[in-house]
């Protein structure tokens, strides 16, 4: 492959050098651009609006490079779940969630994590690699291209509605490969998602919340999981180098270019290691009451998904109500995270990309493929209010 450039690598600004390069007018960069994203279109001969003379020197010198799919697992509940290779004897997982209003897809940042949560199977995996810009770009790119194309949407209307990066890696510790990612996504010529659309889900890495507020400010949400140091120290590692006041006061900073007036703060519900009430009243002076650490914020309560290795359980639904109950009362707005793609593990903190069973990983289609048909049918109308 060589210097075979790989178009999905590129946000605009760089596809416009390269196009340069190549001896050619800055405008082609924005039809080539918009040829890849917007038509799903791979072959330059098909981009027929393009001159000849670039669609010549593009054979050869530029591709688009899908990553190769090894799996794909429909849920019951119309959750699809892609598993793609990496190479190395590694794949990442991509996971897309039809919704009546949105479709959301779910997209990865590494092939592992370093972070190692404790109640984190891709943190339990340890880490692998980086993912490029290119890989990250090509999960949005397939599921959207293969979507469309099943639910025959037309020119304009979009399957995916919004991102979050929510899958395997701690995203911003994968910077420089994520902010060109994000850009593609918000770019009109790309995907065109809103800044609220797209979210970033981060374990906490406070200098780069910092960089990502002046880059690229897209929705933020934080995974909080403890309201103090000693328990956050033992869940989330990375809290020994970024302690709770440190990356309370970083979340405010990051709400002055916020596209939202508020973090989310993502709770992962864990029987009796952090879901006791006297858990949720620290919380609540944590997030509201301690003027040094109060930040705007809303609560997104995650029930544990098991995994054999954890040795944790998930919290029982009674236990979340009356959690999600003193952070209401106390004016907090809080909401429980409905489990999605339970039956194929594409629930949050389950992917852990099955690297050592790749023979039994095939391309699959799953008996519940006709009802997430019939699923995303009825979310199709989301596309044209995406931008909302
Ligand atoms: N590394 C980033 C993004 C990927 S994890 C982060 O940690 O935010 C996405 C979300 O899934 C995080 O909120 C994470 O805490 C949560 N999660 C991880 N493992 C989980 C599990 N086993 N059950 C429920 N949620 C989990
Ligand atoms: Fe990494 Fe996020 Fe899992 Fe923690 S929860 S190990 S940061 S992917």
């Amino acid at each position: 492959m060589g210097d075979v450039v790989n178009l999905l690598d590129l946000d605009r600004d760089g596809l416009t050098a390269f196009v340069e390069r190549l001896g050619e007018k800055r405008f082609r960069a924005t039809q080539l651009f918009r040829w890849v994203h917007q038509k799903g279109v791979a072959d330059p001969d098909a981009m027929t609006d393009l001159a000849r003379s670039l669609r010549d020197k593009l054979r050869g010198a530029a591709e688009v490079r899908p990553l190769p799919l090894l799996s794909e697992q429909a849920s019951a509940d119309g959750t699809v779940k892609w598993l793609f290779d990496v190479g190395g004897g590694n794949a990442v997982e991509t996971v897309f969630i039809p919704e009546d209003d949105r479709g959301t897809l779910c997209v990865s940042s590494q092939a592992g994590c370093a972070v190692g949560c404790r109640f984190c199977s891709t943190g339990h995996q340890g880490f692998s690699r980086n993912l490029g810009t290119g890989e990250i770009l090509a999960q949005l790119w397939f599921a959207e291209h293969q979507l469309r194309r099943r639910l025959g949407l037309r020119e304009g209307e979009r399957a995916v509605t919004n991102v979050v990066m929510m899958g395997m890696g701690e995203p911003l510790q994968n910077y420089g490969a994520l902010v060109p990612a994000l850009r593609v996504m918000l770019d009109d010529h790309g995907y065109g998602l809103s800044r609220r659309r797209v979210t970033v889900s981060t374990s906490g890495v406070v200098p780069m919340i910092d960089r990502l507020r002046e880059d690229c400010p897209v929705a933020l949400a934080v995974s909080l999981h403890a309201p103090t140091d000693a328990l956050r120290d033992d869940l989330v590692p990375l809290n020994r180098k970024y302690p709770l006041a440190e990356l309370m006061a970083a979340c405010r900073r990051y709400l002055d270019a916020a596209p939202r007036d508020f973090i989310t703060f993502e709770y992962c519900m864990l029987d009796g290691v952090n879901d006791s009430d006297a858990h949720a009243k620290e919380l609540v002076r944590l997030v509201r009451d301690e003027p040094a650490t109060a930040v705007s914020c809303k609560l997104n309560l995650i029930p544990f998904n098991p995994f054999p290795e954890s040795g944790l359980k998930r919290s029982g639904a009674a236990r979340v109500q009356a959690f999600a109950k003193v952070l209401q009362d106390a004016g907090i707005v809080t909401t429980v995270r409905k489990t999605r793609g339970d039956d194929i593990a594409a629930a949050c903190g389950q992917l852990a990309g099955e690297v050592q069973d790749r023979t039994g990983a095939r391309t699959r289609v799953a008996q519940g493929r006709v009802d997430v048909l019939r699923r995303l049918e009825r979310s199709r109308g989301s596309a044209t209010e995406a931008k909302a």
